[in-house]
């Protein structure tokens, strides 16, 4: 039986690895960390007595894979998806986004026509341009035609109240990179998928359990299930390669050696680099999200979720909505900054003294309740920036010698996100089988 070794129990690790298993592979996996889950976990807060996510994850409709591998892991019942979400303007407006009885790609006009935020003309030319953006051919394009989609969408005349109502917190939630730095051709690719391909691909899923119970419990489950070997709190720090540039063997931090046939890396993009063949693989740079969260005694929203154009925060969640927290009294938010750059350096204090009046002015009843506590996450490596450069320079999964590779930040079209994690496990697995019989 051919031995397949997944290093890095991330999402693209859990993958590669159930699939090769599923295939007929002597599969092993090896993690890190005490947990399975990668970029996608949560600790438990003891102060609080509840699990908290390192920041609020969503799915769309379109995110079709982790879709998939959220059925294959029995957890498909703990995304609860929304068919409408609402948009708070600064100007206290709000709006929201709901399909139609109209066929796709036209099931959207009529929330974009019902939105009272932008007038009639800015109306039509946001359908134009999204019409623009889907009809524009992009397969003869030479790279350096590659505009971002900021200076793309001020070239189709869209208005500052169109960039900041609806492009800028579009284009920086999908892929926590500016507008000013994401090339127009993603844009367009993720403008198809989530708002014109059909009528679900715009629908926000979000978990009702806590990321540990999704992707550590109930991946060690099915992993366990399918006979992989499962070891956590494994380091590998070194490579040992053959005269032919094969991999004859990994070295873990405690000195233990693993062999196998074939290697398949999910490690992070610079880890992987360093640790094997750095001059084949590209490190990006990375893109930084932050999440404050926020306990009140008294609650301050009856919003699930709440888009927030032209404000510091991006989203909020409201967690009462989305756990079963009955036996809790008070009310958990999250509120989630990306490309938040300008916040890393920041200590929790400032951060607490520039968020939380944005907080107050949107949620007026926070001046009257008691704050419990506030956690503020930061995770400075959170995605790969999606930029002009890096969506060009993306490393492909198969490169030579016995070593695949997987990970968010590898050749899948898609920007840093859950579902690109499992494209890149499933290219992974669909190269080994190609290569190498069970
Ligand atoms: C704050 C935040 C918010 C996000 N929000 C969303 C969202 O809303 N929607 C969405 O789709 N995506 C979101 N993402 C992105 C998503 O979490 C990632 O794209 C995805 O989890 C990456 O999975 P991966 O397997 O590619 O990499 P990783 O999760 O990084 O997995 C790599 C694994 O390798 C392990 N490892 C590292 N070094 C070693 C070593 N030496 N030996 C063994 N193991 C090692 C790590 O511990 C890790 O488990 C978010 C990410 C963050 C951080």
């Amino acid at each position: 039986m051919t031995r397949v070794l997944v290093v890095g129990g991330g999402i693209s690790g859990i993958t590669a690895a159930l699939k090769s298993a599923q295939a007929g592979y002597d599969v092993t996996l090896i993690e890190s960390r005490p947990y399975l889950g990668g970029r996608a976990y949560s600790y438990w807060d003891s102060s609080q007595e509840e699990w908290i996510d390192n920041c609020q994850h969503i799915i769309m409709g379109c995110c079709r894979e982790i879709t998939d591998l959220l059925k294959e892991l029995d957890v498909y019942e703990k995304i609860k998806w929304y068919d409408k979400y609402r948009f708070l303007y600064d100007s206290k407006q709000i709006s929201e986004l709901a399909s139609s009885i109209l066929p796709a790609p036209f099931h959207l006009i009529p929330a974009f026509f019902n939105n009272q935020y932008y007038g009639t003309k800015d109306k039509i030319q946001l359908c134009r341009s999204i019409a623009k953006l889907w009809l524009t051919e992009t397969v003869f394009i030479e790279p350096k035609q590659i505009i971002s989609a900021e200076e793309w969408l001020l070239k189709a005349g869209q208005s500052e109240c169109l960039m900041n109502g609806f492009w800028h917190p579009l284009i920086v939630s999908a892929f926590n990179t500016p507008a000013n730095e994401v090339p127009w051709t993603a844009l367009k690719q993720s403008i198809e998928l989530a708002f014109l391909g059909n009528k679900d691909g715009y629908r926000l899923g979000v978990f009702t359990n806590s990321l540990n119970e999704i992707f550590h419990q109930a991946a060690m489950r099915k992993l366990t299930e399918h006979n992989v070997h499962v070891l956590l709190n494994t380091s590998i720090n070194t490579v040992h390669w053959d005269e032919l540039a094969k991999v004859r063997g990994l070295i873990s931090k405690n000195q233990e050696m693993f062999y196998s046939d074939v290697y398949i890396s999910c490690l992070p993009n610079m880890r992987s680099a360093v640790l094997f063949n750095s001059h084949k693989q590209r490190c990006f740079k990375p893109s930084p999200i932050m999440s404050l969260h926020l306990w009140v005694k008294d609650e301050i929203t009856q919003e699930d979720c709440l888009c927030l154009p032209g404000r510091k925060i991006h989203w909020m969640f409201n967690k009462n909505k989305q756990y079963d927290r009955s036996l809790k009294t008070n009310q958990y938010l999250t509120f989630v900054i990306s490309a938040a750059d300008d916040l890393m350096d920041k200590t929790n204090l400032e951060i607490q003294k520039l968020l939380l009046p944005e907080i107050s002015e949107i949620f007026p009843k926070l001046e009257n309740t008691q704050i419990e506590a506030v956690r503020i996450l930061r995770e400075p490596g959170a995605t790969f920036r999606f930029n002009i450069s890096s969506s060009q320079k993306r490393p492909y999964t198969y490169m030579g010698g016995n070593v695949l590779f997987a990970g968010d930040y590898t050749d899948t079209d898609w920007p840093g996100t859950m579902e690109g994690s499992v494209i890149s496990g499933i290219n992974a697995v669909e190269i080994l089988k190609s290569l190498w019989k069970p």
